[in-house]
């Protein structure tokens, strides 16, 4: 089943006269379990689509269905629910709270979400685990390296479980290695605990993770490469 659906969705900036088509009829799925690249250059797109999907911004015309609701009909006041319950955030920048522990950092998306206080460690701790930041829990995000709190703020968009995580642009404050790590993390989040991931970004090598991925030019998707699906014979 799809978590997400877009269709034809369309996105104008500006007024009569000067008016940007930032994207341009797309329509694209999210199976569950899938981990989706969606690739293109500076001006593409990418962020207008993700912040459409993410529901800070509103499409001009198109539906996009997540988890079977159509986000395009839901009510202002109902937004920030949605968000919080079913997508997790994970930024180019990180966004960790500074005065905040790592534990804390992650904690706290359990907390607003409403966890019961009895579980929040526990849960916490299971998902430090996976992403190999247990040793980095009681630290600031000052005394971390990048890759560091990359992982603590996967950590972060995951612990609460929810049906598709948006990661945008997530090596693009990382260096080569740090980013490796991350990207190896997010394939064994994919894999074992079978989280959605959708994740944009102008670097093939961070594409290259995904196993399907879509090639966006214009606000459209002028490509696909599905890995795995190499129909050479020896
Ligand atoms: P990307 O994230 O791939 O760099 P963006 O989504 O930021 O691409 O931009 C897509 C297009 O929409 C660009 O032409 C950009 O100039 C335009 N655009 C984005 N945001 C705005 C805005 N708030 N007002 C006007 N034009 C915008
Ligand atoms: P850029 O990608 O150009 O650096 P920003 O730093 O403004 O743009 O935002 C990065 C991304 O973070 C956006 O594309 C958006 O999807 C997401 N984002 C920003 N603010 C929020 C928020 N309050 N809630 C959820 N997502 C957000």
């Amino acid at each position: 089943p799809s978590i997400l659906h877009a269709s034809h969705i369309e996105k104008y900036f500006g007024n009569k006269g000067n008016v940007t088509k930032a994207i341009d009829d797309l329509s694209f799925d999210v199976e569950k379990g899938d981990f989706v690249g969606i690739m293109g250059p500076s001006g593409s797109g990418k962020t207008t689509l993700l912040n459409c999907i993410s529901t800070i911004d509103t499409v001009t015309t198109g539906n996009i269905t997540i988890n079977g609701q159509d986000i395009t009909k839901l009510k202002k006041k109902h937004l920030e629910k949605f968000r919080r319950d079913e997508l997790g955030f994970i930024f180019q920048d990180f966004n960790l709270l500074d005065t905040l522990t790592a534990f804390e950092n992650i904690a706290l998306a359990l907390t607003i979400q409403g966890e019961k206080p009895s579980n929040i460690a526990s849960k916490v701790q299971t998902t430090a685990e996976k992403l190999e930041i247990s040793s980095v829990l009681n630290k600031f995000p000052y005394e971390m390296s990048g890759g560091q709190k990359q992982r603590v703020a996967s950590a972060r968009a995951i612990v609460t479980n929810p049906s598709l995580v948006l990661a945008d642009e997530p090596t693009g404050a990382l260096d080569s290695k740090s980013s490796r790590l991350l990207l190896e993390s997010f394939e064994k989040l994919n894999q074992d605990l079978k989280t959605t991931i959708l994740m944009v970004t102008h670097d093939a090598f961070t594409a290259s993770y995904a196993n399907r991925i879509l090639f966006i030019k214009d606000g459209q998707i002028f490509n696909e490469l599905v890995k795995g699906t190499d129909t050479r014979k020896e």
